[in-house]
């Protein structure tokens, strides 16, 4: 389905894992698996690698040196980046926004802010919640060029249509899988963020004609932004590899399990990690998969799911941002 001439490059392990759930789905009484994008290597792994295959190839292909990119200060995007950057040799700059209130001084310094020190970033650079991303990555580029480099700027989470071709990749994979398997699912449960992962499989899966049902959990923004956002990528997506366009009705967003907002865990989140980790030794993220675990585990006990359905709940990695979140949770914990 991806052209050999579009450019690519190793930096992940693949096919990742997919593995059922033996207590949840005795639980639940759904057939449950977990495809595990969680673990595609590269320094921790998560979905960002997959989209940085694309991402990273088409930068050394027109000649870069510097990767610019952007995110919230947990963001697990820039680590990956950080980390592919290291691993190619190439210097990496990036913008981190205060998105989330009342947080302290530790979470700016803690888990994936730490590893990005660690995987020795170039550069970054804090900035107010609400600050124009988009500017302040052409501000760095312009820095980089003046220092006779060559920037290559990343939009944030990897998300356009080049990042999204990795999790075009990732639905032929796990759709592989699940006939080597003969097994049929009937929905992906899969979070819903700045856009490229839900983007890329909607677009394979309609191109496949396959009748599973995608879903994607919004964390961040309300069901019609969110619709339109994915839609219009995934549209790009089938326009870049000439495959048949999705329709609107192929994108499907549920909003229900935002909370107060990006980067704030509700009790519902908190608890989807705790029974993620306690039930099945899986290492949920407070920002995006708790809350899609969440809702998956919502629905279950809703009835959206019919009685032995086969559910794949594709985790898309963040566990080192459990540390930036470890006094919210510990308390708890501690309490049981
Ligand atoms: C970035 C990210 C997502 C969201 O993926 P998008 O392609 O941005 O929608 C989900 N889970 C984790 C852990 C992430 O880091």
């Amino acid at each position: 389905m991806i052209p050999s001439s579009i450019p690519r490059i190793e930096l992940g392990c693949f096919p990742t894992q997919l593995e059922r759930l033996n207590t949840l789905s005795k639980d639940l009484g759904i057939e449950l698996y977990v495809k595990h994008d969680d673990q595609t290597g590269l320094a921790g792994g998560g979905n960002k690698v997959r989209k940085l295959e694309y991402l990273i190839g088409d930068a050394l292909a027109k000649g870069a040196d510097t990767i610019i990119t952007q995110g919230a200060v947990q963001s697990n995007h820039v680590r990956q980046t950080a980390a592919a950057a290291a691993k190619m040799g190439l210097k990496c700059r990036a913008v981190l926004e205060r998105r989330i209130p009342n947080t302290d001084i530790r979470f700016d310094q803690t888990g994936n802010v730490f590893l990005n020190h660690l995987l020795g970033i170039a550069a970054l650079r804090f900035v107010a919640s609400g600050t124009d991303m988009a500017a302040e990555m052409e501000q760095e580029a312009d820095h980089v060029r003046a220092e006779g480099g060559t920037p290559y700027i990343i939009p944030g989470g990897g998300s356009n249509s080049i990042g999204a071709l990795g999790y075009v990749n990732a639905t032929l994979e796990l759709t592989q899988q699940l006939a080597d398997a003969g097994l049929e699912a009937s929905h992906i449960i899969v979070t819903s963020g700045s856009s490229g992962t839900q983007a890329g499989m909607a677009a394979a899966l309609a191109a496949l004609k396959s009748s599973i049902q995608l879903l994607g959990i919004s964390i961040r923004q309300p069901k019609a932004a969110q619709h339109a956002k994915v839609y219009e990528e995934a549209r790009k997506v089938a326009e870049l590899l000439n495959i048949p366009p999705v329709t609107p009705d192929q994108v499907q967003i549920n909003d229900q399990y935002i909370g107060e907002g990006y980067g704030i865990p509700t009790s519902g989140t908190k608890k989807a990690i705790r029974i993620a980790a306690q039930k099945e030794a899986l290492l949920l993220d407070p920002v995006y998969t708790g809350k899609a675990f969440a809702a998956l585990l919502d629905l279950a006990e809703k009835g959206y799911f019919k009685p032995r359905e086969i559910v794949i709940f594709m985790h898309t990695g963040g566990a080192f941002g459990l540390f930036a979140y470890e006094p919210e949770f510990m308390a708890d914990l501690i309490r049981g």
